[in-house]
């Protein structure tokens, strides 16, 4: 991607509250399959946070400390901005950094929490480089793009294998998890509203300002194409596929 469409991107996105599909009752959800308990002072990371939705939710969930990580400042920057306005700021630390060269010690965190951002890595590929950041017996909770059924229209694998190589089965993702010495403690499909509530909807009402910011520039207009083809494929194929929402133990 050119410097231009990291920009484009950045300014369509950075004002909406979530960056991909979720919600602050899935988000309750995983935090109740890890087993934590609040009144506990947790060392925690959130990967891929761009403006910190599932952030401040874990933050008023949890006990302890949420490093929020990810390779965009303007990104932390908002999340700074609400975690100021929840009071949280002082429970919250931001880091510019890539997912794939994080550089924290070994075996210090908690918990490790990543909403919609592992299949930048590949699925499997995260688990394993995570996994040396976490305690043993320390939880790791992941949202990623799950096929729902064994069988899938041809357009819409095709567009997967064009836009995210990593789209595979949920048990094919569990199976994952236990190859990398995970013990997985639940998973859960996101419901629709995730995706067409929280995430495709606001970023709709969002394209007349981000086009007029941009002068209606070409790479502008084929941004907003291709997230409405995005939107498209969802309410046509939405049956075939979702995000699943994984939480495992490191063994
Ligand atoms: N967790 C948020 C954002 C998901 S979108 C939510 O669910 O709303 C994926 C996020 O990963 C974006 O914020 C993007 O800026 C970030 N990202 C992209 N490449 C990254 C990398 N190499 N390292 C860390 N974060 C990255």
């Amino acid at each position: 991607m050119s410097m231009n469409e990291f920009s484009l991107l950045i300014d369509l996105h950075r004002h909406q509250q979530r960056q991909g599909p979720g919600g602050v009752e899935e988000t309750r959800r995983a935090i109740s399959l890890t087993g934590l308990k609040p009144h506990k002072d947790l060392n925690m990371l959130d990967i891929g946070c761009g403006t910190g939705g599932q952030t401040l939710t874990l933050a008023e969930s949890l006990d302890g400390h949420i490093t929020a990580v990810d390779l965009f400042p303007e990104f932390l920057e908002e999340l700074e901005a609400r975690a100021g306005k929840a009071g949280l700021t002082n429970r919250i630390s931001t880091l510019t950094a890539s997912m794939d060269n994080l550089p924290f010690e070994k075996e210090v965190f908690d918990l490790i929490w990543s909403e919609g951002a592992i299949y930048l890595m590949g699925f499997e590929e995260g688990l394993k480089t995570w996994s040396r950041f976490l305690k043993p017996g320390g939880i790791l909770a992941v949202s990623d793009i799950a096929w729902l059924t064994e069988k899938r229209p041809a357009e819409l694998e095709e567009y997967w294998a064009k836009e995210c190589p990593g789209v595979d089965t949920l048990d094919a993702k569990q199976g994952a998890l236990v190859r990398q010495d995970y013990n997985p403690l639940g998973h859960f499909v996101l419901p629709e509203k995730c995706w067409i509530d929280h995430y495709y909807k606001p970023l709709q009402e969002h394209y007349d300002a981000f086009l007029d910011r941009q002068g209606h520039s070409q790479a502008a207009r084929q941004l907003v194409e291709q997230d409405q083809q995005e939107y498209e494929m969802y309410l046509k194929y939405k049956k075939y596929y979702s995000y699943g929402f994984f939480v495992a133990k490191k063994m």
